[in-house]
């Protein structure tokens, strides 16, 4: 085999990241780059296809520098990315006709509401898993084509190619010569049906959408064509790709029916494995395929909450009672469990398994002797009472998960995982490598490179670094979660 490496570009939605692993999946060097975020009205977000795809290049360079390797040390690229957001470019040109539309991205809320008001929402769910919500691909391709001068009868001339920031990564990597996507992102787009793994053309025809837009769904470790674009410096083969909260599913080793990984970053998102079960949650979560390795598609129930981390920037920026996020812990040690004073940090609404966006934060109980290190604490145990709601909806679809998989940045607080793992009653266990992301992108370019052989060896290459078992009495944990309930119930819009 060649090369001695395997790289892997973590596109996400702040930032890019390229990171470069030997065959043991022990990280030899990487480099990242923030690019701008573009608001251009409210509820509105972009990021220009240009500036991400020049960040992407520059820490490709950068890592292969800093790892001093050329393309030939490099065995296979694997490609993980902010899911959902929307690019359409010329085939001919490769110019994108408009901005990528994020994930975040509010603007067709109206548009979703019309086709919920045709009835189109049950197909939604029971075809893709999915809600009709702005959130995912589909309409924002459909805004794209009604909004941009000319765009849809390029479109529909078979001019145009649409694609999520895989796509538009593979495409540019390999020189225009592949447009493909993989079965976890086009899970995302409301137009892929998850039972039959096919494009679905009734929903194509009522987002109107040309077939001729989308490109070609395969496994997440396959064969994507070979990179040749300068900043990899020669050819490589692309052999992975997987959206990145599948991707930190594979990273965290999640490849039997019931392992559950949650990521705390800015927001939080949990994903358990179903195996070859579809399962449709009558909770609220959704249903999506967490991989498909070797034509073999494992399901996955997800479930997220929109605010964990960004909770702890919120505390430091817009209180300011603390200097940055890690000194939380600190004062969490200090304060000890917090009983009567619950932050709700519903910003932008509550995302599962309440789906509320008109509800808003709000910081309750309080009394004289209320102060910073009780809402520094509440605010903490806000994100594990949340990921307990999630885990709840989980167990009522009938997942319960005996042990839970944690990565992401808000994890190198341990007394947030003692308490998470409290509220749950169930272990939380942190892993050696807490960029779960990116190295399942590697994972999966290694496996499809031959460097191992089965997920089974993957497996084997996920180490534990820490075990938090759970201590509270039930008593204590069930007054808290009341408590908690109470708070959720205070601030939803509809009581
Ligand atoms: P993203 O990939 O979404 O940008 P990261 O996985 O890098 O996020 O995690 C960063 C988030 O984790 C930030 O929102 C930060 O507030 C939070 N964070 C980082 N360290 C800690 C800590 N020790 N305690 C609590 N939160 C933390």
């Amino acid at each position: 085999m060649k090369g001695k490496f395997l790289l892997a570009i973590d596109q996400g939605t702040s930032s890019s990241r390229t990171v470069i692993y030997d065959h043991g999946a022990h990280v030899v060097a990487s480099a990242q780059q923030e690019f701008p975020q573009i608001y251009p009205q409210p509820g509105w977000v972009e990021h220009d296809p240009e500036a991400i795809w020049e960040s992407v290049t520059a820490v490709t360079r950068g890592a292969l520098r800093k790892a001093g390797a050329v393309a030939a040390d490099i065995s296979a690229i694997g490609i993980t990315n902010q899911r959902e957001t929307t690019v359409i470019w010329d085939r001919e040109t490769g110019e994108c006709v408009y901005n990528a539309i994020v994930w975040q991205d509010r603007r067709t809320a109206e548009y979703c509401e019309g086709l919920r008001r045709d009835g189109l929402e049950a197909t939604v769910r029971e075809k893709t898993g999915l809600r009709l919500d702005p959130y995912f691909s589909g309409t924002k391709i459909a805004w794209i084509l009604d909004h941009v001068d000319g765009v849809r009868d390029r479109a529909e001339a078979g001019k145009l190619a649409f694609g999520t920031i895989d796509s538009f990564l593979l495409w540019r990597l390999t020189g225009g010569r592949v447009h493909a996507t993989d079965a976890t992102n086009a899970s995302r787009t409301l137009l892929f049906n998850i039972h039959t793994q096919a494009w679905d053309d009734e929903l194509l025809s009522a987002f109107a959408i040309p077939q001729s837009l989308l490109p070609e769904v395969r496994d997440c470790a396959a064969d994507f064509g070979v990179a040749s674009d300068d900043c990899i410096g020669g050819g490589v083969p692309v052999c992975g790709i997987a959206g990145d909260q599948q991707a930190a599913l594979i990273g965290q080793a999640g490849f039997e029916p019931g392992m559950t990984k949650s990521t705390y970053g800015t927001g939080c998102f949990v994903i358990a494995n179903t195996g070859a079960a579809a399962l449709q949650s009558t909770n609220q979560l959704l249903t999506t395929v967490a991989m498909r390795i070797g034509g073999d598609v494992t399901y996955g129930l997800e479930g997220s909450v929109f605010v964990a981390g960004s909770a702890m920037q919120w505390l430091r920026d817009e209180l300011c009672v603390i200097e940055s996020a890690p000194e939380s812990e600190a004062i969490a040690r200090a304060t000890g469990i917090v009983h009567d004073v619950y932050v709700v940090p519903a910003f932008a609404g509550l995302g599962a398994p309440y789906w509320d966006p008109a509800a808003r934060g709000a910081i309750l109980g309080l009394t004289r002797g209320s102060g910073r290190n009780e809402i520094v604490t509440a605010t903490l145990q806000s994100v594990a009472f949340q990921t307990r709601d999630l885990i709840a909806a989980m167990s009522q679809d009938g997942i319960k998960p005996s042990v839970i998989r944690v990565d992401g940045g808000m994890v190198a607080n341990d007394w947030f995982l003692q308490f998470l793992a409290d509220v749950l009653d169930i272990p939380v266990e942190r892993p050696d490598n807490v960029e779960s992301t990116v190295l399942g992108a590697a994972y999966l370019a290694g496996y499809q490179a031959g460097v191992v052989r089965s997920p089974a060896d993957l497996a084997t290459l996920w180490q534990c670094d820490a075990v938090f078992e759970p201590k509270m009495q039930a008593g204590q944990r069930d007054r808290l979660l009341a408590g908690w309930n109470d708070a959720v119930h205070r601030v939803r819009s509809e009581r």
